[in-house]
């Protein structure tokens, strides 16, 4: 018997690919390279944090101006608005998130093998973490017991008693199961720790850290890959 526990943000749904998605459906046109949209939107974000964080300006207008000088550098056609525009779809996109049809079709086939159990451990507040849940499906494959919602317990990533309780949870062993997660300090560094098998999503290409999980991937389709690899 085997498992396999996944965080939730920024792992089963991106907040990344909505970011662009809310600049396509403003432009109307397609991104040409996404990832350097997304490295450009990140770093633009770094720059102004002072004003938002004394309430000089708000998080629409710093969105916006981070799309607007995304568009610039990037050369893509805009007018004006286009930034706040743009901020006020990426709102709109997170209130309907869902999972990509591979994705859905991977946990589909996961869900059907015997010997493998699926859990989520997942840093928040309960409340919100379990709306997201729902409004992702992921009730099809997770029942509200196989999730741990840090918010409940306690504990913040990565704690050690986090994981074992999710080894108590699913009654395995650390070497039966695998964390899948996005952060290297809060799902994988945690689950190196504590025995557990892992796979790190690095989305944005940090550099690898010392201790390496067993599977580094840079995408959602490299993801896909790998557990069908690992599981399948
Ligand atoms: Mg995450």
């Amino acid at each position: 018997m085997r498992g396999i526990v996944f965080d939730i943000d920024d792992t089963l749904y991106t907040r990344q690919d909505m970011l662009v998605r809310a600049a396509e459906i403003t432009l109307g046109v397609t991104v040409p390279d996404p990832r350097e949209f997304i490295r450009i939107f990140y770093e633009k974000s770094e720059v102004n944090m002072a004003g938002l964080e004394s309430g000089r300006i708000t998080t629409r207008e710093i969105n916006g101006w981070r799309y607007i000088e995304t568009y610039k550098i990037l050369g893509l056609p805009y007018s004006p608005d286009d930034g706040v525009l743009a901020a006020d779809a990426y709102l709109e996109l997170q209130s309907h998130m869902t999972l990509s049809d591979d994705l859905t079709d991977l946990l589909d086939k996961l869900s059907k093998i015997d010997d493998l159990k699926l859990a989520i451990l997942t840093a928040g507040e309960s409340k919100h973490q379990r709306n997201k849940v729902t409004m992702l499906g992921l009730d099809r494959w997770f029942a509200p017991d196989d999730i741990i919602v840090t918010g409940e317990t306690g504990y913040t990533k990565p704690d050690i008693e986090l994981f074992r309780m999710m080894e108590n949870k699913l009654s395995l062993d650390p070497s039966s199961i695998w964390m899948i997660g996005d952060s290297y300090k809060h799902d994988i560094e945690g689950a190196i720790s504590a025995g557990w098998h892992s796979v790190w999503i690095n989305r944005r290409g940090l550099p690898s850290p010392a201790v390496s999980p067993d599977i580094e991937v840079d995408s959602d389709g490299e993801l896909i890959k790998a557990l069908a690899r690992v599981f399948l």
